[in-house]
This record gives C-alpha cells, structure tokens and sequence, in this order.
C-alpha cells in the first residue's frame, strides 16, 4: 500500500487533494454540527462534508428533549435556534377516545428546561451551522457526498468527497461518521448496521395546516385502527404519524387517496377538517420504515461514529437528537485529548465507548417497552396494567424519577465548556438546570 497517498477503501490511489484537517465529519446532521461546533471551539479543525445543499428537510425529528436543550443552551445556539420558531409541548399523553390513559408531565422537571420543543430541524441545524462559521479553521463542502474512505496500513485518515467541483480528498487525522440511519461511511468501513426489527409498525408522516387548533403535547391516539403520533408543529400546523403494520403501506396505498383519507379520518375524527384540507394526494404523505439498529462497531483506528450512524431508534419516544447530540457532548473532550496527545488509535475512544452504549441500550429497551404499551392491545389485563403505570408515572416520586431519565438520558451528559478557548461565554444561556 502507498504510504504517502494512501488508498481508497474502493482501491484506488486517492489523489485530488482538498484541505487537511484535524477532524473531517461526515454529515451535517445534529449529531455531525453539534461536535463540529464543541471542536472548534476548542481550538480544533473541522471539515464538515455534507451531501444536501440546505437544510430544508421535511420530515425529520422535530421534538427536542430537555437533555437535548440543555446542550445547545451550553452551546449558546439554543436561543437562536428557538427564535426561528418553535413550538413549546407540556409532554406526552396516550390517549384512548376521551380518556388520558398515560401523562407524562414535563412541568414536573426543574427549570428551565420543564417543556419538550417542537422546532423544525432546519432551524436547529441553521443557527449550530451559522456558528461554525464564525470559528477559525471550518471548512463547509456542502453539497459534497463521501465516495471512500482513505486508509493506510488499515488505519483510516480521509476521507474522498464527491462535489459540484468534481473529486475531493481530504486528509484528516480523525475522520467522524455523522452521516445518519443508512450512513455511507459506516458501510465504507465494513461495519454491519446491526438492525433489529424490535417494532412491528411502520409510520407514516404528514402535516396539515392546523391555525388556532394546536394542542401543547404529543399525543398518541388510541382511537380506532392504527394509532395515531399528533403534535404540534411551527408554524401553525400539526404533525401526523400514522402507524402501519410492517409493510402494509403499499396495498394500501393502491387502494388510492380517497382510501386511504377515509382511513385516516376514522383513526383521528377530531382532526378529519383537517386532513380533508391538506391531504390531497398520496405524495402529501411520507413512509418512515421504523426500526432500531445497534452498528457491530463504533470506532476503528482513525474512525468514530455517532449519532444515528451509530444507532438508530424508533422515532416514537423522541430519543434520536438527543441521542445524537449526547453522543456529540461526549466524543468532544476524548477527541480533544487523543488530538492533543497525537493518538488516535481505537483504544482511545474507548470512553466513548464505555459510556455511550450502556446509555443507548437503555433507549432501546426502553422504547420497545414503550412500543409494547402504546401499541399493544392485549385485552382488559394490558389495560388495568397500563392504568397502573399511568398513576405510577403521573403521582408518585418514582414517575418524576422516569420522566427526568426520558427527558435527560442518565447519567445527565454535561458539555465540557471548560476546553472551550474561543466562542461567547460558556453557558450564558442556561440559568439552573438539574445535576440528575
Ligand atoms: C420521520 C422522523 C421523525 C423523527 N422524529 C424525531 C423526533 O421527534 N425527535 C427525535 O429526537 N428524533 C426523531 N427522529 C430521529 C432523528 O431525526 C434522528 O435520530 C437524528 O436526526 C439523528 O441525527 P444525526 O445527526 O445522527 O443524523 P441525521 O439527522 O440523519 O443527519 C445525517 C446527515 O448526514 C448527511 N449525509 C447522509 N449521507 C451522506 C453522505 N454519503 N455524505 C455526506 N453527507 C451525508 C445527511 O444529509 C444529513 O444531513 C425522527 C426521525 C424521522 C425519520
């Protein structure tokens, strides 16, 4: 293998040498933006690589946990993010016809973070991205798809890009998959997915004008059929998960729109004005193939992953950019460290390891608990045990103890300002906040 120029992991000599950087991040998501911006303040340079050329997305994660808000609010883009528009949720009910059958309160958490945030995700990735910018040593290709990986002597240090101005190569010392559920860099190093098919439904996203009808939770309808995700979402609309059984969307979708709203009205009446006004074709809707994944590998010599690259979650509990951006606080002061000591051999972020993937296990379970009680019917026995829980979780200590663990992940993930050597005051946005 060529020492100077390395390989591709497709073979071929890289050559068209784009910027050397310290940290090449693959990925321009939560994940991928939130660790760019605690690196460069650290002093640290970043090449960010990010296939899109703007960050309108529909249908992306939209609920932002407290523990999620915390860290942007030490990042000091919260406020911005916020001022873009958001919407403010006061948690999450289950509900059956007319009856809340499970109320998980966030006012019960201490200020300032007693709400969930509803905040379209190109707000959040405008104001991460905007300070970026302002940081030495940033280095933005967007609209630029990673094609290879560069190793020498099985060690990974570049990355090749693929962009408007043709063939990049960019040399890094540490190259960070940030790249998402189906990420191309993970599949680059070898490393399997790991998906597990924990949930039997598939869902489908849309969104419908909604003025003067939003409902300050999200809430999950047991009325009839499939149940239905609702929350509001900026500005003045409502978003709508339908849930599926596996693979039934197609069969249904063949039996036209007229159906398939027919459908959906009957599984959310409340709303049927609603849908009739903004559903007008199969196209207005989105199908999200739900399912969780653990990837066989996170690190090798030169490479990390993060966020959904890592692993990828049901969206129905709203764990993923909190994940995403808990992932981002931790990696930062054990990237900051093996840089600073010239090592970035695997068994160096191993800390990443050892204290990511216990917490993610803990996610996963959760949310196939939660997948169970929400969509599982099981007769009156499932139901008396649901009622159970619900006054478990909405009166006693021990339910204000689960609502802070679904809110902030334990143990509470802390962003290390204290590396932080340019950029505002740390903190200035946050006035308490809970230890965990
Ligand atoms: C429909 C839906 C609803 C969801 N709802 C919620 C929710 O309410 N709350 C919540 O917390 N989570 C939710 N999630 C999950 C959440 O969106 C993800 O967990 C979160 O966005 C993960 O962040 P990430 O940065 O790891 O990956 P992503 O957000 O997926 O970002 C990956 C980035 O990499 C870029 N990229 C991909 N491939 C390449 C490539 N080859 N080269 C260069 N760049 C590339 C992508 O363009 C993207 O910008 C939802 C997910 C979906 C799909």
């Amino acid at each position: 293998m060529d020492k100077t120029t390395g390989t591709t992991s497709s073979g071929t000599p890289a050559s068209d040498e784009g910027p050397h950087t310290d940290v090449c991040v693959v990925g321009g998501g939560p994940a991928g933006l939130a660790l760019a911006l605690m690196l460069l303040r650290s002093g640290v340079r970043v090449t960010l690589l990010e296939k899109s050329a703007r960050f309108d997305r529909a249908f992306r994660g939209e609920i932002l946990q407290p523990g999620g808000q915390r860290i942007l609010g030490d990042l000091g883009v919260l406020a911005a993010a916020r001022a873009a528009g958001a919407c403010e949720l006061n948690g999450f009910q289950l509900v059956d016809r007319d009856r809340v059958l499970l109320d998980i309160d966030y006012r019960r958490l201490p200020a300032p973070y007693r709400h969930l945030l509803a905040m379209p995700q190109r707000h959040l990735l405008d104001a991460l991205l905007e300070r970026c910018r302002a940081l030495p040593g940033f280095r933005f290709l967007d609209g630029h798809r990673i094609g290879a990986l560069v190793e020498e002597d099985g060690r990974i240090t570049g990355a090749v890009a693929h962009g408007p101005g043709g063939r990049r190569t960019v040399r890094a010392r540490v190259v960070v998959g940030a790249d998402g559920r189906f990420s191309k860099t993970r599949a680059l190093a070898g490393i399997g997915a790991g998906r597990v098919e924990a949930f039997e439904h598939d869902v489908l996203w849309f969104t419908v004008r909604a003025p003067g009808r939003q409902t300050g939770y999200v809430r999950i309808h047991r009325t009839a059929g499939n149940p239905v995700l609702v929350h509001d979402s900026h500005p003045d609309r409502l978003q709508i998960g339908w849930t599926l059984p596996h693979r039934s969307w197609p069969e249904l979708a063949a039996r036209g729109i007229d159906e398939v709203r027919r459908e959906l009205t009957t599984a959310l009446p409340q709303f049927a004005d609603l849908i009739e006004d903004s559903v007008s074709d199969l196209s207005d809707l989105s199908l999200l193939d739900v399912y969780a994944g653990k990837a066989d590998a996170w690190t090798r010599d030169g490479l990390v992953l993060i966020g959904d690259s890592a692993h990828t979650h049901s969206p129905l509990g709203a764990q993923g950019i909190n994940l995403a951006l808990q992932d981002a606080a931790v990696l930062h002061p054990v990237l900051v460290a093996a840089l600073r000591d010239g090592c970035v051999d695997q068994a160096r972020f191993a800390p990443y390891l050892e204290t990511r993937m216990p917490a993610v296990d803990v996610v996963m379970r959760m949310q196939q608990m939660q997948a169970k009680g929400m969509f599982g019917t099981g007769g009156p026995v499932a139901d008396r045990l649901r009622s159970g829980v619900a006054r478990l979780i909405r009166h006693s200590p021990l339910g204000r103890k689960i609502t802070h663990r679904v809110a902030y992940g334990h143990p509470v993930v802390e962003v290390r300002t204290d590396l932080f050597t340019t950029g505002p005051t740390a903190r200035a946005e946050r006035t308490g906040g809970p230890k965990g």
